[in-house]
């Protein structure tokens, strides 16, 4: 029920993306693009203001960050080095009935999803075996949803198989995936899991490797010598332009690079609307800090996370951070700027991942979940990466990645804390998180339903609606266009003057724009000089009104949004 609810949600906001010009399908006019979406007017804006918020936050308010622009496709060895080429790969299965490709380790999240693994789930709760049920549902609605499934292919056999488990006490399935696999395999000799295709149930191949690169190549010959890569991610390239950056920024570590742009992968199963996408966008920074013995070189001791009574107020840093104090450091610190943008601490969760699931050169990793309608899913990813990447890359190219560090009077790789973040992620996140459905007065006073977008100011895409209450009184007009001509040049102002003033406030709500203001005859003086050159003030989100100086607007607006 939860689930299909969640299902309802997100075809309601993946509807409202496109009627807004939030998101569209990349391509729809042929029928669009598997892993590939477009950002709309109202996206475009969305996207850039969480762009310039995460670059202002890092690079403008701090003076240990400072800022990088690098190339889509670069030398191939890049790859190499860090690991990409040999190891950036998904298990990858093909259906032997339907021949469609699922990734291996997300069949059984994807079969949750399918009619067809839903239906089976609700017809056996909890994975026991209902024979009548189940014969009328492979005789019906089965044949069309799973016909690779063995139930439907062969139901007889899989009934029997099934009924005498069932006259041996403690052989029937007990969970849902016990239950799919016994429906799935014929073999009665089968003691392993079969794994149904989350499409039609039909077999599964045994995982492949399959690398997520997208490759192309350089020049107009396509040979093996020229092929290069779509950067699966930003942060190769801030390693390999480290010692330019330091060269040229005067910075001393600690420090660190930020840089956001394009990334590619060839994701196996792309979903979720844009959660998972084929081309999306990295905000990334690597922040470079002293080796553990520097550190107490020069402070005498490191200060651990254990040392700091569970990590309180980690908001400035000290000489004698070790690695694992700067690490939580920047889990603070991120978690910190989605609330400052909108996203409550409740909304989040903190996964430290367990040191079986590390990645080899990992210290420790904090993945922010954000609870999306469709489960709680990674937002940014917060990585101690050792001195992995600059030595790869020292060994690889044969320069030095050392720096000199004045103070301790040593040389030594930097280690390095990555957080990175996902923009798509993001926006998707704000989108779930703004959706709301509530009820609001018409222009008659009767209440009816309205989609409002709660967009924190500073993301809203639009920050101000400028509304004339009239668009046949000249003088109405006029005013309105003053007003939105003064506050153009500070913040994004929407002017409408089509339809009642209602229908127009309705519009901006779902737009998510947090401001409205209305031009009426009060602002001309026609009710009496006190009330002159002000305007009423809506909040999108209390749908209060207030009477405003069109001189108070800006002071009043501007600390709201930046
Ligand atoms: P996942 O496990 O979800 O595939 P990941 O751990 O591989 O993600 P990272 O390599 O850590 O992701 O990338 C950092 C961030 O980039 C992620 O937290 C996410 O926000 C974003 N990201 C990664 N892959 C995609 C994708 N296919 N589509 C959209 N955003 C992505």
């Amino acid at each position: 029920m939860a689930e299909r609810k969640a299902t309802e949600l997100m075809e309601r906001i993946v509807s409202l993306c496109k009627r807004r010009g939030l998101i569209y399908p990349s391509s729809e006019i042929y029928g669009g693009i598997n892993g590939f979406w477009d950002y709309g007017p109202l996206g475009a804006e969305l996207k850039r203001n969480v762009k310039e918020l995460w670059w202002r936050s890092l690079v403008h308010h701090r003076d240990d960050v400072t800022g990088l622009e690098a190339t889509i496709i670069m030398h191939p060895t890049v790859w190499k080095a860090s690991g990409h080429v040999d190891t950036f790969t998904d298990p990858m299965s093909t259906c032997r009935h339907c021949k469609k490709l699922v990734r291996t380790d997300q069949v059984w999240e994807l079969l949750a999803e399918q009619p067809w693994g839903q239906a089976i789930a609700k017809l056996c709760p909890g994975g026991q075996y209902q024979r009548q049920p189940l014969w009328q549902w492979a005789r019906g609605k089965g044949i069309r949803l799973a016909p690779g499934l063995a139930l439907i292919c062969n139901l007889d056999a899989v009934l029997a198989r099934l009924d005498a488990k069932a006259a041996q006490p403690g052989t029937l399935p007990q969970t849902p995936e016990q239950l799919f696999c016994e429906l799935a395999t014929l073999d009665p000799a089968t003691t392993g899991q079969v794994t149904p295709c989350p499409h039609c149930g039909g077999e599964l191949t045994p995982p492949r490797r399959f690398n997520l690169m997208f490759k192309t190549n350089v020049g107009p010959v396509e040979s093996d010598d020229n092929v290069a890569y779509l950067r699966p991610e930003t942060a190769q390239a801030i390693f390999v332009q480290f010692k330019n950056v330091l060269e040229t920024s005067r910075q001393r570590v600690p420090f660190g690079i930020a840089q956001i742009g394009k990334a590619f992968r060839n994701e196996v199963t792309p979903r979720n609307f844009t959660f998972r996408s084929r081309e999306f966008e990295q905000m990334e920074l690597e922040f470079f800090i002293r080796p553990d013995e520097v550190v107490a070189q020069l402070a005498g001791a490191v200060a651990r996370l254990a040392d700091l009574n569970g990590a309180a107020n980690l908001t400035q840093p000290q000489p004698n951070w070790g690695w694992e104090v700067w690490h939580k450091y920047w889990v603070e610190e991120r978690i910190r700027w989605y609330e400052s943008i909108g996203l409550p601490r409740t909304s989040l969760e903190e996964y430290w991942q367990k040191p079986e699931e590390l990645a080899h050169y990992a210290k420790a990793t904090v993945d922010i979940l954000y609870k999306f309608p469709f489960g709680t899913q990674e937002l940014e990813g917060i990585a101690a990466r050792g001195d992995f990447d600059l030595t790869q890359h020292q060994k690889t190219s044969g320069k030095s990645m050392e720096y000199f560090d004045e103070e301790a009077k040593a040389k030594y790789v930097p280690h390095v804390i990555e957080p990175s973040a996902g923009v798509d992620r993001l926006i998707l996140a704000l989108i779930c998180n703004a959706y709301t459905e509530d009820l609001a007065p018409d222009d008659k006073g009767k209440l009816e339903p309205r989609i409002v977008m709660r967009f924190h100011p500073r993301v809203a895409p639009i920050k101000v609606g400028v509304f004339p209450l009239l668009k046949n009184r000249p003088e109405l007009v006029r005013k309105a266009l003053a007003v939105r001509d003064l506050l153009r040049p500070h913040l994004t102002v929407f002017y409408d003057d089509a339809g009642a003033i209602g229908r127009r406030y309705r519009r901006q709500d779902e737009a998510g724009t947090p401001f409205g203001v209305t031009i009426d005859f009060d602002t001309l003086g026609e009710q009496g000089p006190e009330l002159q050159d002000t305007v009423t003030l809506r909040d999108r989100d209390t749908m209060k009104q207030e009477r405003v100086k069109i001189d108070e607007l800006l002071p009043r607006l501007l600390p709201l949004i930046r």
